[in-house]
């Protein structure tokens, strides 16, 4: 069954590229509500924590390298079937590959800084969400 909440980050590219703006914008614009944001910084431990499920593929290294190195923005997302329909909003991993007028289209610069992430499952959105939020600060 599905839930209508996901976890999203604007990661350090998307952040340090001046988007953040405009990606909630183009969020609350594809009909999801923001639930709990936190602007914050992943420090290298907590980014290898995230990525874990990652943690045998060869990008892991790189990648948490790579997501600690600057702001990011938390975000919980509430919106029906919100997994599914965030993951369509923001594209395909490498944006070369996703499709036009996707987030990733848009604003991202390469497979590994691709501006957002979005949960794949309802059980990781739950997860994820809980990693940067605790209860008191959702609505
Ligand atoms: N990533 C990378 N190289 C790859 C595949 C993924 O650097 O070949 C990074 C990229 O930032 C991606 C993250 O690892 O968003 C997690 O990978 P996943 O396959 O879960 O992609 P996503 O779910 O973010 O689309
Ligand atoms: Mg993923």
């Amino acid at each position: 069954m599905s839930t209508n909440r996901t976890f999203t980050m604007i990661k350090p590219d998307g952040v340090q590229n001046g988007h953040i703006g405009a990606i909630l914008n183009h969020i609350t614009q594809a009909g999801f509500t923001i639930i709990a944001m936190k602007y914050t910084r992943l420090t290298t431990e907590r980014a290898g924590e995230f990525y874990a499920v990652h943690s045998a593929r060869p990008f892991y290294n790189d990648l948490v390298k790579y997501m600690s190195s600057g702001p990011i923005v938390a975000v919980i997302l509430e919106k029906e079937n919100a997994v599914e329909d965030f993951r369509n909003v923001i594209g395909a991993t490498d944006p070369t590959k996703a499709e036009k007028g996707t987030i990733r289209n848009l604003y991202a610069k390469s497979i590994e800084a691709n501006a957002v992430h979005g949960s794949d499952s309802d059980e990781n959105a739950a997860i994820e969400g809980n990693f940067f939020f605790s209860m008191l600060e959702r609505f």
